[in-house]
């Protein structure tokens, strides 16, 4: 029909109109308040980007809520809780920034080491080109990309060179502004930190499991050898130390001659013989003397006969 298309121009326009004084009416006093107040540079204002109306914005009174994955120029992140820099002074930003407006200048220790920390770090940001390749390839979570785009300066140098202390917000501002990548970031590291303590503990399971095999493998060989050896007597052990003495010396004159080594062999195995108790020997000798004595009588005897 004809001006129906007209009419529902209208219809929408009249919807918005009426919508401003819906939305004015549901957030007035406090429409666009601040909602986080970090320090007195930086401010996030909230005007939810989902209100309804033909808003006009009184800038920079007003300032609209910037969707989470604005990007304007970098930030360094300063870890609150570990009270220290989260940058390393890798360089790998200064690298793959495609501008190459980043500056590093590495810390050194008393002793002129370099250290894990950055002493100055630049940012031309009237070269930043905005891109985020720095905040995507940084392995630390180090360097973000801030919202704050109100950088206006009468004078480009020095005023658009950022120090470090310029660039510098604490883990809590970058928490407030980029809350969704924030959540998940800290997930991350708490599971890569779950991963990292279940690694230590498998590794020192197995060291522990390693050297109780080492002490029984030790044991074993020690409790045969000491358990099953029976003890010698003081005169075996000096028969043993005689045998030895003799073979070493027949050993050495081997070569000389047959009879020098055999006689050196024998009394090695003579030595060498189980050793017989002094007492033993003695009343072996007396019987034989006896023995000897008894058949001398006889033969006596019985010649005399
Ligand atoms: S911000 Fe990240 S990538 Fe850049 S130097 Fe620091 S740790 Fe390395
Ligand atoms: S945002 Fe891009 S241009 Fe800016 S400092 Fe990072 S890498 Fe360089």
């Amino acid at each position: 029909m004809f001006g129906t298309g007209l009419l529902k121009g209208l219809g929408i326009t009249l919807k918005h109109f009426t919508d401003t004084f819906t939305d004015d009416r549901q957030k007035v006093p406090s429409r666009y308040q601040d909602s986080i107040q970090l320090d007195k540079n930086r401010r996030i204002i909230e005007q939810p980007i989902t209100q309804e109306g033909l808003l006009t914005i009184q800038y920079p009174e007003e300032r609209r809520l910037l969707p989470e994955r604005f990007r304007y120029i970098p930030m360094l992140i300063w870890d609150t809780e570990a009270n220290e820099d989260r940058c390393t002074a890798c360089g790998i930003c200064a690298k793959v920034c495609p501008p190459q407006c980043i500056w590093i200048v590495r810390d050194k220790d008393e002793n002129g080491k370099p250290v894990t920390r950055p002493a100055e770090f630049y940012i031309d940001v009237a070269v930043c080109m905005s891109c985020s390749f720095c905040t995507e390839f940084c392995p630390f979570d180090a360097i973000k990309m801030n919202h704050d785009y109100e950088l206006a300066v009468y004078d480009r140098y020095p005023q658009l060179v950022y120090s470090k202390e310029e660039l510098t917000v604490p883990l809590e501002y970058y928490a407030a502004l980029w809350p969704t990548q924030f959540a998940a970031e800290q997930q991350k590291r708490k599971e890569e930190a779950e991963a990292e303590r279940i690694r230590n503990e498998e590794k020192k399971r197995a060291a522990e499991e390693k050297a109780r095999a080492k002490a029984a493998g030790e044991a074993a060989p020690a409790a045969a050898e000491g358990g099953a050896k029976p003890k010698r007597s003081a005169e075996e052990l000096a028969a043993m130390k005689a045998a030895a003495a003799a073979k070493a010396a027949a050993r050495k004159s081997g070569e000389e001659g047959g009879e020098s080594a055999a006689v050196a062999e024998a009394a090695a195995e003579a030595m060498a013989a189980p050793a017989v108790s002094e007492a033993d020997a003695k009343k072996a000798r007396l019987e034989e003397m006896k023995r000897q004595a008894a058949e001398k009588a006889k033969a006596r005897k019985e010649s005399g006969a």
